[in-house]
């Protein structure tokens, strides 16, 4: 661990937790799929395991890669992102009063409004974007602030390093849903958050086939224990082959975003040229109201953009309709390029605009995600 401190993050996603097997030296890690372990007769461990829910080999590799990456002291692997989540503020005590982004992850708010405060813990939403605002929302006890940025669809940016800050002058700890960046374009820990949250299921698996969530925590302290410990007891465990589909994506995982990235790029300035495009969102445009912000504490832009047309929600459903590479369809952060219509999704009282097509930038070659586009706005202007 102290030589993978030094190694830059291209190198920790390839070498982190892939020492090869001691017994066979086998390159590609094995899957140790063994739901219990032997043990002495006094149930004295004998190779630190004892059974599958409380840990296992494979999920340690996946969990000592996600750490080192996100620069964290520990991390714990879940069966999904909500099941991540859902780990940590399900541990948070009674009485408990926590900030999410008025944009959060649908999963997210529906975990706050039905199901935290049967526990007793409450959350009020704020614009994470407007630092006034959220520090307005602190004048009253707060346990937890919660991040998410760049958001889902309109990608908008709040800042980290100052997030922490209002969090910690009020007592708070900030968690970071870092799931659109990825720590290969933003790691939160180093600018001041104290958790940050990942549904693997996106471009950590990368492949759009496996399922898988995680949270990365900046000490290996008493809340880690309690998180730990919690996972342990109510078994919403990452299972051994879902582990190593994710230790797999993590050895891609840097290369993977710098082709997503330079894919997106080319596609948004595309789309922001379009007569038929009222506003393209994407932190990397300067037009974007997040762009400054984004500059400082991501390294790329990210490969989830937006896009609104002027012809509103019709032009978006034939738009949607025509494009042929891009498949409609939910989830991000696979090989395929995606498109969405984000309020036909979000049932009865949607919060994205109706114009509004959210894209997921794959691998294919720029120019013809670009045709692509070209072809399903024809007309449409
Ligand atoms: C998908 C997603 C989640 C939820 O993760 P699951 O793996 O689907 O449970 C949370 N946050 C963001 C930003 C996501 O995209």
């Amino acid at each position: 661990m102290t030589a993978e401190t030094t190694m830059r993050l291209e190198t920790l996603a390839v070498h982190a937790g892939a020492a090869t097997d001691a017994e066979t030296g086998a390159v590609a890690p094995p899957i140790h799929l063994s739901t219990t372990f032997r043990h002495g007769p006094a149930a004295e461990r004998i190779a630190g395991y004892e059974y599958q829910r409380e840990g296992n080999p494979t999920q340690d590799r996946l969990e000592t890669a996600i750490a080192a990456l996100e620069g964290g002291a520990a991390a714990l692997a879940y069966a999904s992102g909500m099941a991540a989540i859902a780990g940590l503020l399900e541990t948070l005590p009674a009485g408990a009063r926590i900030l999410l982004p008025d944009d959060c992850y649908s999963g997210l708010r529906y975990l706050a409004t039905e199901f935290l405060p049967q526990r007793g813990v409450h959350a009020a939403f704020v614009d994470m974007s407007d630092l006034a605002a959220v520090r307005a929302a602190c004048a009253q006890p707060v346990a937890l602030l919660w991040a998410e940025t760049p958001s889902n669809p309109l990608l908008k940016v709040s800042d980290i390093a100052a997030l922490a800050q209002v969090a910690h002058a009020h007592g708070a700890l900030l968690a970071c849903d870092n799931t659109f960046a990825t720590p290969v374009l933003q790691r939160p820990l180093a600018l001041g958050a104290d958790v940050v949250m990942h549904s693997t299921t996106k471009y950590f698996g990368g492949h759009s086939d496996v399922l898988g969530g995680a949270l990365v925590f900046a000490r290996q302290d008493a809340l880690f224990d309690a998180v730990r410990h919690r996972r342990h007891i109510t078994g919403g465990v990452l299972a051994p082959f879902s582990a190593w589909l994710l230790l797999r994506g993590c050895r891609s995982l840097a290369a993977r975003m710098a082709m997503h990235c330079a894919n997106a790029r080319v596609l948004a300035s595309f789309l922001a040229g379009h007569p038929a495009v009222a506003r393209v969102n994407w932190p990397g445009l300067p037009s974007h109201p997040g762009h400054a912000v984004a500059a400082v504490q991501m390294r790329d832009f990210g490969a989830m953009l937006s896009v609104q047309l002027r012809g509103g929600r019709e032009a978006a459903l034939a738009a949607a309709g025509k494009l042929q590479l891009f498949t409609n369809a939910t989830s991000l952060g696979g090989c395929e390029s995606l498109v969405e219509h984000r309020a036909s999704v979000e049932g009865a009282n949607p919060v994205s605009p109706q114009d509004l097509l959210r894209i997921s930038v794959g691998l294919e070659h720029p120019d013809d995600l670009v045709a692509d586009w070209a072809q399903a706005l024809d007309g449409l202007a």
